[in-house]
């Protein structure tokens, strides 16, 4: 057992300007409209911010037509597509949008990219909601393709000199997806995009930290929930550079500690849809359990991105 423990703890992490707004408007329906305000989809992908929202009046849905007519609905930061949006409109509700504004910017783009009748490949992973409400902004639109490696890739087939566009998911792994673009270029040299830009700034800082406070870890622990495409991606990224486990945890109660009473550097991240408060509380597990805890914060960006509401 090691009584002493090194925590990397690492920086930029946890909510993004994204979330915090979702989470404000949230807040503010309830407080303006009193309840029920309903929320389609989780408004982002964490079980302790849904759980809260929970409690204080918030209902979540899947689908419109679970919706009382008339009420308040709110979607969620991942975007809704063309059909969600007209659905709710024909059932009387009254529409909060908390999409982030920089999805909302990758709608945009591939709205252009239809209007100019482009081939038009979407990278990230179809069954997601960011990505149903991206190909929902153009629902009649024939030419397009999601891919999600290497393989998805080689299958498209374009008439050469066709004008081809791409965007990407917001929070998909730079690196992997950089190696995709890079593909995507080899095969249509013409080919129009962000290179990794629509990848968000809150995903890239997240993961830059990230990979600058693994090396050298027994264990990364990263707090977020499983269906956190953001944070998913930082524990692929710890182990990629060189944690030796990683473990993405929804709060400290779900840790081994037996495995942890034998590691002695530990790593500490969470993703952009989990509260502060849980790193927090998981330092607090650290200190009470063990003898002496060192903490080194390992900051690669200060980040100021504020979105209005
Ligand atoms: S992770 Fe990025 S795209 Fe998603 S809500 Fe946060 S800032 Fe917006």
């Amino acid at each position: 057992m090691e009584q002493e423990k090194t925590i990397l703890l690492a920086s930029p992490r946890g909510f993004c300007a994204g979330v915090q707004r979702a989470i404000n408007l949230v807040e503010n329906a309830l407080q303006q409209y009193g309840t029920p305000i309903y929320v389609r989809h989780e408004i982002v992908h964490n079980k302790h911010v849904i759980e809260n929202l929970k409690q204080k009046g918030a209902v979540f849905v899947e689908n419109i037509e679970d919706i009382p007519p008339h009420s308040v609905v709110i979607f969620s930061a991942h975007g809704v597509g063309k059909d969600v949006e007209s659905e709710a409109q024909e059932r009387g509700l009254t529409i909060i949008d908390a999409t982030c504004p920089l999805v909302e910017k990758v709608h945009r783009q591939i709205q252009q990219y239809a209007i100019q009748n482009m081939e038009i490949i979407v990278i990230g992973k179809a069954s997601h909601p960011e990505i149903i409400g991206t190909l929902g902004q153009i629902p009649q639109y024939k030419k397009i393709h999601v891919v999600q490696n290497k393989d998805d890739i080689e299958k498209i087939s374009i008439t050469p000199d066709t004008a081809v566009g791409f965007v990407t998911q917001t929070t998909l792994s730079v690196d992997d997806t950089a190696e995709l673009i890079t593909l995507l270029k080899e095969k249509f040299p013409q080919i129009k995009g962000l290179q990794t830009k629509d990848i968000c700034y809150a995903t890239t800082n997240r993961q830059k930290a990230v990979k600058q406070a693994s090396n050298g870890c027994d264990i990364f622990l990263v707090i977020g929930s499983k269906n956190s495409s953001n944070s998913k991606q930082l524990k692929e990224v710890a182990l990629k550079s060189g944690a030796k486990e990683a473990f993405l945890i929804d709060d400290a109660s779900e840790i081994d500690w037996q495995k942890i009473d034998f590691c002695k550097t530990i790593g500490i991240s969470a993703g952009a849809s989990a509260p502060e408060h849980l790193v927090t509380e998981l330092i607090k597990n650290f200190q009470s359990r063990y003898h002496k805890i060192n903490i080194r914060n390992i900051i690669i960006a200060e980040e100021k991105v504020n979105f209005k509401f």
